[in-house]
C-alpha cells in the first residue's frame, strides 16, 4: 500500500471542490505559539506523571495540589498568543473567505466544523480576531454570525479560561488569574509544575468568587472550583454533536495531533467510512499517517498559511 500523497496542488484542487469541511486541531497546533504539552518537548514540563495530577481521583484527594499543577499550564496558555496556523484557520469561520476559498461548500452560511482537543483557547481567541478584523473590514456580523462561528469551535477538552463548580455545576469564563499572588515566587511555580506543591483548600477559587456570603445559589453556591478541563478518564465534551456532523464530512483536516489515537483516530475513520478525504498536518511523521489521503509535514504556523494561499491562488485563476 503506498503512503499519503504530499501533493499539495491536487490536495488544494479537492478542497476546493469540497462540500462539507471540518478541522481537527491538536497539540501540534499551538507548539509554535510556545504552549508547553503535559509531558512538554522532551518531557520537561514534569517530572512527574500527569495522570497522578490530571483526572478526578487527584482532585477528589488533594484539589489543591491539582490545582497547583495546573496554574502555571494556564498561565502559559493565557500568556501564549495565537500562531499564524491559529490565524489562518479563524479565517475560514469568515462568510467572505470562505466563499473565496470554498466556493462549493453546500451550506455557506456556516463555518466549518471546527474541533480542537487543545485547551489553550488560542483558536478561540484567534476566531474573535478574526471576527473583529471582518467588521473592521466592513463585513457585517451580527450577533447571531458571531454566536454561530464560536459554537461551531467545539473545544473537545475544554478550556483554561473556564471553571466549573463542583458543587452546582455552574460553568463560569474567566480571564483573570485568581491565584496570582501564590505563583509570583517562582520556586512556587517550579515546584507547582512538578507536582510538589499544595494549596491550602481555603485559598482555592470557589463559587460566588471571595464575597460569598453564604448563599447557596446556582452560580454563587460557594463549592469549590475545579478547571473545567477534560481530564484523563472523563469523557471529552460534544461528542454527539461531533459524531453527528462528521458524517456528511467529506474532507478533514487533522492538524498537529496524531491521526492514530483517539479520537481523532476514529473521526478520520468515519469520514473515510463515507468517502471522504483526510489530510494530516503535522511537524513530522507520525504512526498511523499511512492512513491518510495527504500528508504535509512542517511547523504549522508554515503549512497551514501556505495551504490557504495556494487554495486563494487556485480559485483566482
Ligand atoms: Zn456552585
Amino acid at each position: 500500500m503506498s503512503g499519503p500523497s504530499s501533493d499539495l496542488d491536487t490536495f488544494c484542487n479537492i478542497l476546493s471542490q469540497c462540500k462539507c469541511l471540518a478541522i481537527l486541531t491538536g497539540a501540534g497546533l499551538s507548539a509554535g505559539s510556545g504552549v508547553p504539552t503535559y509531558r512538554g518537548v522532551n518531557g520537561q514540563w514534569t517530572k512527574i506523571n500527569p495522570m497522578d495530577v490530571v483526572s478526578l481521583q487527584a482532585f477528589t484527594d488533594n484539589p489543591g495540589r491539582v490545582w497547583a499543577f495546573f496554574h502555571p499550564k494556564r498561565d502559559a496558555c493565557i500568556k501564549a498568543q495565537p500562531n499564524a496556523a491559529h490565524h489562518a484557520l479563524a479565517s475560514l469561520s469568515i462568510s467572505s473567505v470562505r466563499r473565496k476559498l470554498l466556493p462549493n461548500l453546500i451550506d455557506q452560511t456556516k463555518p466549518p466544523l471546527y474541533i480542537t482537543q487543545n485547551f489553550d483557547g488560542l483558536c478561540r481567541r484567534a476566531l474573535d480576531t478574526a471576527l473583529d478584523n471582518a467588521e473592521k473590514g466592513g463585513e457585517i456580523l451580527d450577533k447571531d454570525t458571531r454566536q454561530a462561528a464560536h459554537e461551531r469551535l467545539i473545544e473537545i477538552h475544554g478550556s483554561c479560561y473556564r471553571f466549573l463548580c463542583t458543587q452546582c455545576k455552574a460553568l463560569k469564563t474567566r480571564f483573570d488569574t485568581p491565584l496570582a499572588d501564590i505563583f509570583a515566587n517562582v520556586d512556587v511555580v517550579e515546584q507547582a509544575k512538578n507536582g510538589e506543591y499544595t494549596i491550602t483548600v481555603d485559598q482555592l477559587p470557589r463559587c460566588g468568587g471571595s464575597q460569598w456570603s453564604g448563599s447557596n445559589r446556582y452560580g454563587q453556591c460557594g463549592g469549590l472550583l475545579r478547571p473545567a478541563v477534560t481530564w484523563f478518564g472523563e469523557i471529552p465534551e460534544g461528542q454527539g454533536e461531533v459524531v453527528r456532523n462528521l458524517t456528511k464530512v467529506d474532507v478533514l483536516l487533522v492538524i498537529g495531533t496524531t491521526s492514530l489515537v483517539h479520537p481523532a483516530a476514529s473521526y478520520a475513520a468515519t469520514v473515510k467510512k463515507n468517502g471522504g478525504i483526510v489530510a494530516v498536518f503535522n511537524l513530522g511523521e507520525t504512526h498511523g499517517d499511512d492512513k491518510a489521503d495527504f500528508a504535509f509535514y512542517g511547523p504549522c504556523e508554515e503549512t497551514i498559511p501556505n495551504l490557504l494561499e495556494c487554495l486563494a491562488k487556485l480559485n483566482a485563476a
